[in-house]
């Protein structure tokens, strides 16, 4: 006999782990099922560090929606009682007529944010690990700052099993297909029947619903974590901003020294990938990998294109225009899609749990999600 409840959510990632916790919150009989363990390190969300920046060089209309998520951050800070969202500060380098910069500064100013618009002198006195181009110009953001991926999905897991959710790990889903009177959803163990689905499986939504023929492109990527040259206590937090620069025809990213001067700094390139397969995803990082990464720190941040002491795979899954892919699916409304976050979403974590949540019971969102509409490729199912 089937199992059943509400609604079945696959996938307990960044975003499925949310959707439980806001889900089972507001009393729903929720079953979440995870082919991994939880918080593992096959999918997007793991690596220690996501930056969270409000100034939104994706353009103003995401920022209301983060705004959502800063207040929920310091919620689930409430109910946990610690910190998940740590405020660094966070600065936008690169050229004054390049892509970031500009959007970044068209987002803090459209939206009313604080920031700061540094020139690369004033850059250098504050931040004097960088050495930006003379024509490089940066957007300051107080507010931006980093949270802990995997503490953030274990909280979300944790908070949806004490409300009450069944969360299944180590279970593949098989077959997801919608029903007279609900859905089903089958794994090699069991077979769940609700009255909504919500798909959260991350880079394996092409593959598990190919019905949806959603235009995901799965890239692989790369985080690094160095040992800088010198003084690695100016990159401890406080000192060290969480930072995203343009420059060569690249974006870079890197974080502050988050477990401290042994721990590494990471830094990573946000642009670009390989295409993958998530099933056969290559763990292995090349040298010449490696370089790309140390090339573009060594006329950025010198102090920390160092000795390479370790590093992660991961993955972006992305759009054909970068926004993310939240609201019903065009096919049913008894499914919930949240997926194809291209690199971005894990800021607006607690913002996507309750959206979905709400797309569930209600149909619609309170926040205005209308930039990332399933249908808006066209319907292609
Ligand atoms: C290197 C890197 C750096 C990033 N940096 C930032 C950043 O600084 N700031 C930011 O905001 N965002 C950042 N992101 C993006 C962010 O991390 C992702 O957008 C987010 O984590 C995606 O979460 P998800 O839940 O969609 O995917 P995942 O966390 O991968 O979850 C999908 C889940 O679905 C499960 N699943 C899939 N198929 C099945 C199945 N058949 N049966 C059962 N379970 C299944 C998987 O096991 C997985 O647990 C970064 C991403 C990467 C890779």
């Amino acid at each position: 006999m089937a199992y059943t409840s509400d609604v079945i959510v696959v996938g307990l990632g960044g975003l499925g782990s949310a959707a439980c916790h806001h889900l089972a919150t507001r009393g729903l009989r929720v079953v979440g099922v995870d082919q991994f363990q939880p918080a593992h390190a096959r999918g997007a969300s793991h690596g220690e560090t996501r930056g969270v920046w409000q100034a939104y060089f994706m353009g103003p209309g995401y920022v209301p929606f983060l705004q959502r998520a800063y207040e929920l951050w310091d919620h689930l800070a409430e109910l946990r009682g610690e910190p998940f969202f740590h405020r660094t500060g966070g600065i936008c380098l690169g050229p004054a007529d390049g892509e970031l910069v500009p959007a970044a500064l068209a987002s803090a100013k459209t939206c009313g944010l604080p920031h700061e618009y540094l020139d690369a002198a004033e850059v250098r006195r504050r931040f004097p690990t960088f050495t930006p181009a003379e024509d490089d110009v940066a957007v300051f953001d107080a507010s931006s700052g980093y949270v802990r991926p995997e503490l953030v999905i274990q909280a979300h897991i944790d908070l949806a099993d004490k409300a009450g959710a069944i969360l299944r790990f180590g279970e593949a889903v098989v077959e997801c297909a919608t029903t007279s009177s609900g859905v089903r959803v089958r794994t090699a163990a069991e077979t769940y029947e609700a009255d909504k689905l919500v798909v959260a499986a991350g880079a394996w939504i092409p593959k598990l619903f190919p019905q949806l023929t959603l235009p995901i492109q799965v890239l692989r990527k790369v985080m690094l974590w160095f040992d800088p040259i010198k003084g690695p206590e100016d990159f401890l937090p406080g000192r060290q901003p969480y930072w995203i620069w343009e420059g060569d025809g690249a974006i870079g990213y890197g974080h502050p020294a988050v477990d401290g001067v042994n721990g590494g700094v990471k830094a990573g390139i946000h642009s670009g990938g390989d295409p993958a397969n998530p099933d056969e995803l290559d763990r292995f990082v090349r040298a010449e990998e490696v370089d790309v990464v140390r090339a573009f720190l060594r006329d950025r941040i010198p102090q920390l294109a160092g000795r390479y002491l370790r590093s992660g795979v991961c993955m972006y899954d992305n759009t054909p225009d970068l926004a993310f892919v939240l609201g019903l699916a065009p096919s049913s409304e008894r499914i919930v899609l949240a997926g194809g976050t291209s690199g971005h979403a894990f800021k607006f974590v607690p913002a996507i749990g309750e959206a979905i949540a709400e797309l569930v019971i209600e149909g619609k969102a309170t926040q205005d999600i209308s930039l990332f509409a399933p249908d808006r490729f066209g319907r292609r199912e």
